[in-house]
């Protein structure tokens, strides 16, 4: 079974953040009886590990040895009923509790930022059964993508086609949790799309069941509901996804386009005429010429289509039609992003230098796709330090797309604090204001917690309404999602003149 993976080395484990919720010794004795548990006092070096992700900017503490803020204790339950025991635990004694998956997350959403309890769902995991008629598998919350896939794919002859670039590092809950996108979702769809229905426990530990058939009429969708909460309204123990037969036909094509506008144009023109190719990447020419075949001047595009053949014949035509205004480009190109397209190691290597480096995966119309690219690339770049900002179109829809920028500064070593905020305020905000969303795949967790109200608008109301309702304690996932919280204000990013 897969594990976690640890994004760089962590050399200490000092919490970064103090204050918060210790864990009376009476609550670790009545959690340890009811899960395996581990309390910080006894084994700090694997309750740190288990109380960080892989949020770009805390890469920079592991190595001068902290973690953002380490749990009083880590539980793993192996059963629904035991996540709900847990719960229970901490709501009577108004202590945090932090749900954790693989802790891929880039945006510290699974960080216990006040301390208390870290649940880490990975001890729940496994396919628990599969309809091969309807395509439709039950999967446990704490699977890995890869265990789901072995076994659908060599058990079944079916896939889900859930295909994140952190596939090996993620798990079925936090995707759904953090309503994630793989590299195929252009065919298959969004998570929140494939989500047939969950098993939550929620925060007194009743356990609840949502959704279950293709549609409903049955007033809001309370799947829905919890697609996306981050471990704030509840947690998910068990989803129903749906799955396809594994495609018997593949077809690639790569282009080049003179500008990122171009390209933007002819994606927009295959999704309107109601093809939908598994892969649909359109690189900017910073990133063309980073590995994807470009001369620095023009953008490229991957095509990859799988399924039935007839639709895939017919899919790569409207494709060929629609990029006719660019220039064909070496198919081996595909090959070659395919090999490496889950390869992060540059992340690693140049935290190590001093760099900070960060992405930013948002969606708007298309009306508004080409604008925003200049203008946020333009804002990264007024940074001070900021040394690139490049992008590219990795998800589309029928009205829109997500835009995926990439952005690196050298601040000297005192300042790369201040210099990330400042960056995703630029960057951030330069979307808003052009018409994006927050995100289209990484969520919110604490970094972008403090966009949240403004870019909800009156609407955030409806959000803090629900928290409330079903979290009248706060316990679940405080200072997450931007939502107010018992334990205070969150811990990040503290004022500017607190920065070292
Ligand atoms: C190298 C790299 C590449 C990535 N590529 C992609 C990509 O292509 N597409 C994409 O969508 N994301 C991507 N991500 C982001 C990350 O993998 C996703 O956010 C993923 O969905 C997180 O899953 P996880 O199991 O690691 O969750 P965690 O990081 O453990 O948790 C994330 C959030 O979900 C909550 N949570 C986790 N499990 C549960 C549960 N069972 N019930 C309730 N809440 C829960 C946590 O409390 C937290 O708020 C990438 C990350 C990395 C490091």
């Amino acid at each position: 079974m897969t594990e976690p993976t640890p994004p760089i080395e962590l050399t200490g484990v000092t919490s970064r953040w103090t204050g918060g919720v210790e864990v009376p010794a009476d609550v670790v004795a009545r959690l340890a009886e009811i899960a395996p548990a581990r309390a910080a006092g006894d084994d700090p070096r694997s309750v740190a590990e288990a109380s960080r992700d892989w949020w770009p900017l805390a890469l920079h503490w592991a190595l001068a040895g902290e973690v953002p803020r380490a749990a009083g204790v880590v539980v793993r339950p192996t059963t629904v009923a035991a996540v709900a025991g847990v719960a229970r635990q901490c709501r009577e004694a108004g202590i945090p509790l932090t749900a954790a998956g693989g802790r891929s997350g880039v945006s510290g959403a699974s960080v216990p930022a006040f301390g208390g309890v870290v649940v880490d769902l990975t001890g729940l995991a496994g396919v628990v059964a599969v309809d091969e008629v309807a395509g439709v598998v039950e999967v446990l919350a704490g699977t890995f993508g890869p265990d789901l896939e072995r076994e659908l794919q060599a058990g079944h002859g079916l896939s889900v086609g859930h295909f994140p670039q952190s596939f090996d590092l993620a798990t079925v809950g936090g995707s759904v949790a953090c309503r994630g996108a793989g590299q195929y979702s252009t065919r298959y769809g969004k998570i929140e799309h494939l989500v047939v229905g969950l098993e939550v426990v929620l925060a007194d530990g009743r356990v609840v069941r949502t959704g279950g058939a293709p549609a409903a009429a049955a007033g809001p969708d309370l799947t829905q509901l919890f697609v996306g909460s981050e471990g704030t309204l509840g947690i998910i123990t068990r989803v129903w996804l749906r799955a396809h037969p594994l495609p018997p036909a593949e077809r690639r094509a790569a282009f080049t386009f003179a500008t990122f506008a171009e390209g933007i144009d002819a994606c927009r023109r295959v999704l309107q005429r109601g093809a939908t190719p598994a892969v649909l990447r359109l690189y900017d020419e910073i990133e063309a010429a980073r590995g994807h075949g470009g001369d620095g001047h023009r953008s490229t595009l991957f095509v990859l289509d799988e399924g039935d053949a007839t639709m895939v014949d017919a899919t790569m035509t409207v494709v060929a039609e629609c990029a006719a205004g660019g220039e064909p480009a070496p198919i081996e190109l595909v090959a070659d992003w395919l090999e490496h397209r889950n390869d992060t190691s540059a992340l690693q290597a140049l935290t190590r230098k001093g760099f900070v480096v960060d992405t930013m995966e948002i969606a708007a119309g298309w009306s508004r796709l080409a604008e925003l690219f200049d203008a946020v690339r333009a804002a990264l770049l007024e940074v001070p330090h900021a040394r690139v900002a490049s992008c590219h179109l990795s998800h589309s829809y029928q009205d829109g797309a997500c835009l995926y920028f990439t952005f690196a500064a050298t601040p000297p070593a005192a300042e790369v604090e201040s210099t990330y905020v400042a960056l995703w305020d630029a960057g951030q905000r330069a979307v808003l204001a052009h018409g994006g969303n927050l995100s289209h795949h990484h969520g919110v967790g604490l970094n972008r917690g403090r966009f949240v109200a403004e870019a909800l608008g009156p609407a955030f109301e409806v959000l803090v309404a629900l928290k409330d309702a079903l979290d009248p304690a706060g316990i679940l996932n405080p200072g997450k999602l931007g939502l107010p919280s018992p334990f205070g204000p969150p811990p990040w990013p503290a004022p500017a003149e607190a920065w070292p």
